[in-house]
């Protein structure tokens, strides 16, 4: 058995859709389609939802657009013996959301829980019509066994009544071609959650390590997973094979094409993950594994990076010597569920700088401040630094730890093209080295990198 998941990339469309049907009737052993909202709904779910609460009705024309869009895909891709009974369903579902609007209208309020269920419409519908599009498939419902739990102000994965949930649902292996919508789940008391943005990869990674497929498939709109993102790096190129660490930390670092989480389910059963085009199903995609490197492979596997983090340093003389303190940074972090991305201490441990991403930097910096309020008082500690509009880029690979060059063909590079390096951290795997550096030199310091360690031969 083996775990398919199309993005909205690949059920943006009636083309995309006509793919994707070929695609996963042409497996003859048992699958999971895990299945995204159609491309960009999502999105428009949100902005709609913000619409709605102007208190004007200029958020009907979105809606109308939203149903037209579904209508669209039904008629040009279902047999027309099972289009009236299909419309009906999928006009119940849109007629809740059509319902749900106007109530916000009304109310002109938009709580995380309201949104949160607007969200979940995207994967209801497409999974529903999906359903229906491909041959012999059974449509089930994630909210009924993908369920969460609340840490800080996050949903996350609540493993042990998720796998007890995927076992009773799907154990019977009643289903050739199970259709799952990715990304939502329900919490304890039902109310309907999701795994985050981009969360339907970690719906499928979840299915897969809980049955024992023995292969992800991930089908997006690129031939792989490449060296760097192609929007940006427009000679990136695919690579052919990468270790579940170097995909962990590539992702982890900003590269879209798998949502970060995704990766620990299948690492953790050593299931392989292949992405795959769905635009271009010949190509052999990626394979991520527990692949082993030549000593002769390509010192660095890729580079990326996330745009717009925050660079807080902590300073002062009650740091040298005392114990504790980068402890009660990270607590007071973890207590906010802020990610730091990098740390890095000086020598003589009077500072501590850290990264994190720009939308927490605020509410991270009033923690620290909270949190050392005697030390700030008393000036054993300096005034908390933060700097906004700054990126950080990673280059990762697990030959780092054997190539002492890389670091200075890195700084040199970086040098010679006046890339100002704010902070510097080597990940404790070795698997990668991360820069901070201002926002604006972004795309240059990925070209840079690029061109410094990806030149084909
Ligand atoms: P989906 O809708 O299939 O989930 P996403 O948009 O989430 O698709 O992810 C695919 C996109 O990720 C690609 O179109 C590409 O632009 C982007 N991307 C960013 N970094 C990389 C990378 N290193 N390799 C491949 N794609 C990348
Ligand atoms: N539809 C969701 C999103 O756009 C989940 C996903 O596509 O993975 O974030
Ligand atoms: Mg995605």
């Amino acid at each position: 058995m083996k775990v398919l998941k199309f993005g909205g990339t690949s059920v943006g469309t009636v083309e995309s859709l006509r793919n994707v049907k070929a695609i996963v009737e042409q497996c003859s052993e048992p699958v999971i389609v895990v299945v995204s909202a159609l491309g960009g709904l999502t999105d428009k779910l949100i902005a709609t939802a913000k619409c709605s609460i102007d208190g004007t009705d200029a958020y009907m024309a979105e809606y109308l657009a939203m149903i037209d869009r579904h209508h669209h895909i039904i008629t040009h891709m279902v047999a027309p013996e099972k289009q009236p009974d299909l419309r009906k369903r999928v006009d119940v579902i849109l007629e809740e959301l059509g319902n749900i609007y106007k109530g916000l209208s009304l109310i002109r309020d938009l709580s995380p829980r309201s949104l949160d269920i607007i969200v979940s419409y995207g994967e209801r519908l497409s999974s529903t019509i999906i359903a229906e599009i491909i041959e012999g498939a059974k449509l089930f419902d994630s909210r009924s066994f993908i369920k969460t739990l609340r840490q800080f102000d996050k949903h996350v994965l609540d493993t042990d009544a998720t796998l007890k949930l995927i076992d009773e649902h799907f154990g019977s292996r009643d289903w050739k071609v199970a259709i799952v919508p990715g990304f939502i789940s329900t919490d304890a008391n039902g109310y309907v959650t999701n795994l985050g943005r981009g969360g339907s990869d970690y719906t499928a990674a979840i299915l897969a390590a809980a049955l024992d497929a023995h292969t992800l498939e991930i089908w997006t709109d690129v031939d792989g997973f490449m060296t760097a993102d192609p929007r940006i790096i427009a000679d990136a190129y695919v690579i052919d094979k990468m270790s579940f660490v170097e995909a962990m930390e590539l992702c982890n670092f900003g590269a879209k094409v798998i949502y970060p989480p995704t990766i620990y389910p299948v690492f953790h059963k050593n299931i392989p993950i292949y992405i795959k085009n769905t635009f271009n199903p010949e190509a052999p995609g990626t394979c991520i594994s527990e692949y082993r490197h030549p000593e002769v492979d390509n010192v660095i596997k890729g580079v990326s990076s996330i745009n717009d983090t925050s660079l807080i340093t902590v300073s002062g003389k009650c740091m040298a010597g005392q114990s504790g303190v980068n402890a009660q940074i990270l607590n007071t972090m973890t207590r906010q569920g802020v990610d730091v991305l990098l740390l890095s201490q000086s020598s003589s441990e009077n500072s501590t700088a850290f990264a994190i991403r720009g939308a927490d930097a605020e509410r991270a910096l009033n923690a620290l401040n909270q949190e050392f309020l005697p030390e700030l008082q008393t000036g054993e500690l300096n005034p908390i630094e933060i700097e906004m509009d700054m990126a950080t880029v990673a280059i990762v690979g697990e030959n780092l730890m054997h190539t002492m060059t890389v670091i200075d063909r890195l700084f040199d590079a970086l040098g010679h093209n006046g890339i100002y390096v704010m902070a510097c951290a080597q990940g404790t795997s070795e698997t990668n080295i991360s820069v901070v550096i201002p926002m604006n030199d972004c795309k240059k310091t990925l070209r840079v990198i690029h061109d410094t360690f990806f030149t084909r031969v």
